[in-house]
């Protein structure tokens, strides 16, 4: 029998990425990948925690501009990561897998408002939850929702599916002498103004010492294979 090696993990998918290569809306082909490597996560016993951008349909300040108060832009912003967490979740469901919505703004006749005793049992028992709303506060990323949610639901690991399949020393589409690395600091992250998470996003998974797994997500059998301890990607930590 095969042995995973985290128990209880933390998701993270862009909404970039659900859209696939159109980069707008939402692509039933990937989500339906990702959900069947979701699944065989679950089948192996790991708790699994999403948390899912909204780039995919509206990023805040950057598609309001100036056009729009950065409060509501932001809040544009979450109601997109909604809509994402919705699609997840039914997918889901079309592969029998149990699901629950929480979101971090109430919108209850859609979802659960986001209760961290509640969330960590519907993982105990087995269903995966997806986190919507990021933090529920304009000014944030669901990367840095990602890193709180992890810390609260003392996830194991929080694995960062991206669309490069690591952290480089520079970015390797503009920079042919950039070296990706295997392992690299939180520290080292910081000193080098390194664009893994935002600011906000590394500070708050350096304090709390919560490893980050960076990897590419267009393949997605990468969530199982982190999941199952091979080494791909780049590992985050103290
Ligand atoms: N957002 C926010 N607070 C949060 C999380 C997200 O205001 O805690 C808004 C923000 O406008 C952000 C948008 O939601 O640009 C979409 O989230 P993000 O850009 O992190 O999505 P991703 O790039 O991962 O798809």
């Amino acid at each position: 029998m095969s042995n995973p090696k985290y128990k209880r993990v933390l998701l993270k998918i862009s909404g970039e990425a659900l859209a696939g290569d159109a980069g707008r809306g939402l692509d039933f082909d990937v989500i339906g990948r990702v959900c069947e490597v979701i699944k065989k996560c679950s089948a192996e016993g790991v708790q699994v925690g999403v948390v899912v951008g909204g780039g995919n349909f509206w990023r805040g300040v950057k598609d309001g501009g100036d056009k729009m108060e950065r409060t509501r832009a932001d809040h544009m912003g979450m109601l997109a990561t909604t809509l994402n967490c919705l699609a997840v979740a039914d997918v889901l469901e079309q592969h029998g897998v149990p699901v629950r919505v929480q979101t971090a703004i109430e919108m209850r006749s859609i979802a659960e408002p986001y209760i961290r005793s509640r969330a960590i049992r519907h993982l105990e028992k087995g269903r995966v939850v997806i986190f919507g709303c990021g933090t529920g506060n304009p000014f944030f990323s669901t990367d840095t929702a990602a890193v709180l949610r992890a810390a609260e639901i003392d996830a194991d690991v929080i694995l960062l599916a991206k669309n490069i399949d690591g952290v480089y020393s520079a970015d390797p589409r503009k920079d042919a002498s950039a070296v990706k690395y295997d392992a690299i600091t939180y520290d080292e992250i910081l000193a080098q103004h390194l664009e893994v998470m935002d600011s906000t996003a590394t500070s708050l998974s350096m304090d709390n010492k919560i490893p980050v797994v960076l990897f590419a997500l267009k393949d997605p059998e990468n969530i199982y294979r982190v999941v199952m301890g091979e080494k791909i990607g780049t590992v985050i930590k103290e």
